[in-house]
């Protein structure tokens, strides 16, 4: 029952269908684990998506021995943005579920060119925070660790 449910999610997932090559994409890498290619609604010029081919939803679902090839691809893809657009630096980017901004629901790491004299994206504002507050914090993620 949860294979075939599996299965649907999978036949239905339009990244799956891009990494596999049914749907074309502007393709800048692949290898026999990811395809990453440029996002159609680009943050900034070269904005690239790492796919992996094997469908998860998210990073709590991504294969261990995937999860840490990602880093060092998007620190390639990085370089070569860096070498060949000129680009000043880039962001990593990896939303995990709705909540998190997450509209594709499987797995894409994005690598985001930032350029000299852009704006600099802050993800998020500065909150606030207190020494017990932090502690508690702490200590309840600490307790899932
Ligand atoms: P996220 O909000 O992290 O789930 O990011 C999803 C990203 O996928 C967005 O930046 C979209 O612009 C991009 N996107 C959605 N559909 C496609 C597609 N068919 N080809 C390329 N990029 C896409
Ligand atoms: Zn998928």
């Amino acid at each position: 029952m949860w294979k075939r449910f599996r299965l649907e999610i999978e036949m239905s997932c339009i990244f799956c269908k891009i990494a596999a090559g049914e749907i074309p994409s502007a393709t800048v890498y692949e290898d026999e684990t990811f395809r990453v290619i440029l996002d159609l609604n680009p943050a900034s010029e070269g904005h690239a998506l790492i796919l992996p081919k094997s469908h998860a939803a998210d990073v709590t679902e991504l294969n261990e021995e995937i999860a840490a090839k990602v880093l060092p691809l998007a620190t390639r893809v990085g370089q070569s943005m860096k070498a060949n657009l000129g680009c000043a630096g880039f962001n990593l980017v990896q939303n995990n579920g709705e909540a998190a901004g997450q509209t594709v629901r499987h797995f894409h790491m994005h690598v985001i060119p930032r350029y000299e004299g852009g704006p600099v994206i802050a993800a998020w504002e500065p909150g606030t925070s207190t020494p017990e507050g932090l502690a508690e914090t702490a200590a309840k993620i600490q307790a899932g660790l």
